[in-house]
């Protein structure tokens, strides 16, 4: 029988999702379906137990049921305690195991198809919100140079260095202490991208070796992407091939078979250009 899978979310028309996951299963022969899922806000659990009780065998969690998930699951992950977010479920045995996987596609984007390392490199990340606390993991054990987080509220920022500091040093700061400090990878993890705004960066962080990578994807470039290429950053990426990676890892957890990123990658641009 042919196995069923989704991603759950609200809202979740826009999900490329069930267009990656097709192409992976299509790409490794792998028999299985993959639906959308949408919940009203209040009823994931609900809709979540029936799918899996109606042979569900994986479930991909999107905006903004990440914490539900997080709870709904009977184990988790290091990484996904750590960020206190499931991104993907898994029934197993009986048992619904809780993994999250955005962090492992970040760096996996980052180190394997931008081809730059993180390890030794001074890394900063913008924001402190559930995106930059489900990448720090994997992020620290890359064992950056140094790693700051710049936060509009800073006392969030002082918190993740806090909770993390056992997996690596973290600076936490204001975005006025980041002026005339320049940064090998600048990562936007800031939801600002979305409204078409800039997080308010000052002039000259980014140098031409710097790799300006915004976690948000999208057609043209995003307002932080702009900024960065008019400062001549050595290298700019959105979050599409992130994307592509913790879908990818996902595929893996639960058909235990690595599908190749690349092509996926190529024709989602294309999809959305
Ligand atoms: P949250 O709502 O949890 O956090 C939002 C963050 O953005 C906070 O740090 C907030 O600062 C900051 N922010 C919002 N508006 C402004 C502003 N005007 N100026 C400065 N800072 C601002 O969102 P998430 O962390 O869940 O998501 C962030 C982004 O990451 C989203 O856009 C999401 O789409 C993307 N993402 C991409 C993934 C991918 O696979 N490519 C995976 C996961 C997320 P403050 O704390 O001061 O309010």
């Amino acid at each position: 029988m042919t196995d069923r899978y989704a991603v759950i979310g609200n809202p979740i028309s826009h999900s490329q999702s069930p267009f990656i996951h097709a192409e992976f299963a299509q790409a490794t022969g792998q028999d299985m379906n993959y639906e959308k899922l949408f919940a009203e806000l209040g009823q994931f659990e609900p809709v979540v137990r029936a799918f899996f009780a109606n042979g569900g065998k994986g479930l991909n969690v999107t905006l903004p049921f990440k914490g539900d998930a997080f709870r709904f699951a009977d184990e988790v992950t290091e990484a996904a305690r750590l960020a206190e977010a499931v991104n993907t479920l898994t029934l197993r045995d009986g048992k619904i195991y809780g993994d999250n996987t955005d962090g492992t596609g970040l760096v996996r984007d980052i180190v394997d198809n931008l081809d730059v390392p993180i390890t030794g490199q001074r890394v900063l990340l913008l924001g402190a919100g559930g995106a930059v606390r489900g990448v720090l993991q994997p992020l620290l054990a890359q064992q950056p140079q140094a790693l700051t987080i710049a936060n509009r509220t800073v006392i969030k920022a002082e918190s993740l260095a806090h909770q993390f500091r056992a997996l690596g040093d973290i600076e936490a700061v204001g975005y006025d202490a980041l002026q005339g400090r320049q940064f090998d990878i600048v990562i936007n993890g800031t939801s600002t991208s979305l409204s078409n705004e800039l997080p308010p960066i000052p002039a000259g962080i980014f140098s031409g070796r710097s790799l300006a990578y915004d976690m948000v994807y999208s057609r043209g470039l995003t307002p932080f992407l702009r900024r960065a290429q008019s400062e001549n950053s050595g290298m700019l990426a959105d979050g599409l091939g992130m994307l592509v990676e913790q879908a990818a890892e996902s595929f893996r957890i639960w058909r235990d078979i690595q599908p190749a990123t690349r092509k996926v990658t190529n024709m989602l641009r294309e999809v959305l250009a």
